[in-house]
């Protein structure tokens, strides 16, 4: 049995690894299979992750989130998480090999997932043209003509914020009416850089190594026409990761896992949620690690709280699979 579990390796999980192993509590970190490193590995330049004036490679700062991590104590395996048991003292972890591991506090931090549109070249493009985070990127398509799909209030404030740095932004969506509250249709329609492209849905993304052009498609007529454009921002929803713990913690309407306050604490004595997964608004990579350094010291304040036999046999079944 380990003192504590960590749920996930992007920035969330990496971070509260960092403050839980640097307090001794020898947390083994369950990264995935074969998303290992989360969001940012599937991203080229960030520029707004603070101590990296000249910007950093997504993986490149994911390995060494996890090189720090691992510096401390933290064991990190390679597999995912299939199953789940939160209540009572000891939590049990079952993994895809089918090995159980228990533990007297998890931290869930397995992120979210940006819908994507299911075109072939949209992974391909993914970092070069192809986003799903404004606020992320939107620095880079200075001067561009860009186009965001989607018509709820993230698409409209993403296209809005985008005006800043784009010539010119297409919103494409696929009806003649939106989703999005009217306060942010009337903000999106009197801004003279969007222009509304209606009833089109994307169907291809066109560009050797960098995006150029879209195919879209008429909703009603069925025509196929073509559009010019220097970078595609997809916005059209995102699903906090959230099946394991369905009907064992408690979840707020927005579909991420409550937490109590500004805390990490869920629903279930124990377990701590952190980073995109609990973040309906922000969903960036400082904030995940930020919300990461809560659950590491909730969990850890948690841990003193506990019966000292328990903390012991935690503690020794620690020291033997150490040696
Ligand atoms: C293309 C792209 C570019 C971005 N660029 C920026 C940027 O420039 N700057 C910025 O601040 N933010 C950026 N973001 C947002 C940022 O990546 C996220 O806010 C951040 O990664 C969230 O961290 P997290 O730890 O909560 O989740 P994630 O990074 O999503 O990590 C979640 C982890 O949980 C793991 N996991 C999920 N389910 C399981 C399971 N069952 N078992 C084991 N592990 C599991 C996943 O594999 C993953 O490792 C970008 C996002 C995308 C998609």
């Amino acid at each position: 049995m380990r003192q504590i579990i960590i749920i996930g390796s992007g920035p969330a999980g990496y971070t509260a690894a960092i403050y839980a192993a640097r307090a001794n509590l020898k947390p083994l970190l369950i990264a995935s299979s074969v998303e290992a490193g989360g969001e940012l590995m599937n991203t080229t330049d960030v520029e707004n992750f603070p101590g990296f004036p000249e910007g950093i490679q997504g993986p490149e700062l994911m390995t060494k989130m996890q090189e720090q991590a691992e510096r401390f104590g933290t064991e990190v395996v390679y597999d995912d998480v299939t199953s789940l048991e939160l209540t009572g003292p000891t939590k049990k972890v079952t993994l895809g090999d089918g090995s159980t591991h228990e533990a007297l506090a998890v931290i869930f931090s397995t992120g979210s997932a940006y819908r994507k549109l299911g075109l072939s070249d949209e992974e391909r493009l993914s970092g070069h043209g192809v986003s799903w985070c404004a606020t992320c990127d939107g620095f880079f398509f200075k001067n561009k003509t860009i186009a965001v799909v989607g018509g709820g209030d993230s698409a409209m404030e993403e296209a809005t914020f985008l005006t800043r740095f784009a010539e010119k932004v297409h919103v494409i969506h696929r009806k003649d009416t939106l989703r999005a509250s009217k306060i942010m249709q009337d903000r999106a329609f009197a801004n003279d850089k969007i222009e509304f492209v209606w009833n089109a849905e994307v169907a291809g993304i066109t560009g050797a190594d960098a995006v150029d052009g879209l195919r879209l498609r008429d909703t009603v007529t069925g025509d196929e026409s073509t559009l010019d454009i220097g970078g595609l921002f997809v916005a059209i929803g995102n699903d906090p990761r959230t099946h394991l713990v369905h009907g064992q913690l408690d979840l707020t309407p927005e579909g991420t896992i409550a937490v109590a306050g500004r805390s990490s604490k869920t629903s279930q004595a124990g377990v701590f949620a952190a980073g995109d997964v609990v973040d309906p608004t922000y969903r960036q990579a400082v904030t995940a690690a930020a919300s990461g350094t809560v659950a590491a010291l909730d969990a850890e304040h948690y841990l003193t709280t506990l019966p000292k036999d328990l903390l012991a046999k935690a503690s020794e079944s620690e020291l033997a699979a150490a040696n």
